[in-house]
């Protein structure tokens, strides 16, 4: 068997391929984006920090998963795994100060053809969405989209890095 390096990054514009025949065809690709492309992303972010925020990685693999069908036949189900990481730099709402906040989504999306399947697919498992796929796909706003919903709901340091009022005063002479 040959290296399957001719189907990675087969990608010439995520923001536009057959997401369909990528599945089918069980292709791999991989990329960077950049906040700047990310429009909703771009709203959560410190702007002021936007120079600092590194690209981002993703990765996306398209994959065939057999399963029972409703008349008992197996049939081979179109699924679309996507990977990202990086970080991004948002306020911490204890001290208001920027601080990146690491990234790494994992998922897998049941491709289907039209918003009735989608409706008639098995309900989200945590770990598995469904969309609705496209010859004209666009994976950076799905980057967009699903980066959003992995966003902390209160972004804040795990130890903000201002000495607290409280541990100013220990071991310290602070009368005055
Ligand atoms: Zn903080």
């Amino acid at each position: 068997m040959s290296q399957s390096l001719s189907s990675s990054a087969v990608l010439d514009n995520p923001r536009m391929f057959d997401v369909f025949a990528f599945v089918r065809k069980q292709q791999q690709a991989c990329g960077e984006v950049l906040v700047q492309d990310l429009p909703r992303i771009l709203n959560e972010v410190t702007p002021d920090k936007l120079v600092q925020h590194p690209a981002l990685r993703w990765s996306a693999t398209g994959a065939l998963r057999q399963e029972l069908a409703a008349d008992d036949k197996t049939v081979a189900m179109p699924y679309l795994r996507l990977t990202l990481q990086g970080a991004l730099w948002l306020e911490c709402q204890r001290c208001l100060e920027s601080y990146p906040e690491p990234l790494t989504i994992d998922i897998w999306y049941r491709i289907v053809e039209n918003s009735a399947q989608a409706d008639a697919a098995p309900a989200n498992d945590g770990h598995t969405d469904v969309i609705v796929g496209s010859h004209q796909f666009d994976l950076i706003d799905l980057i967009d989209e699903e980066l959003l919903l992995s966003l902390p709901l209160v972004p804040k340091h795990p130890v903000c890095p201002f000495v607290h009022e409280s541990i100013i005063g220990y071991g310290a002479e602070t009368s005055n």
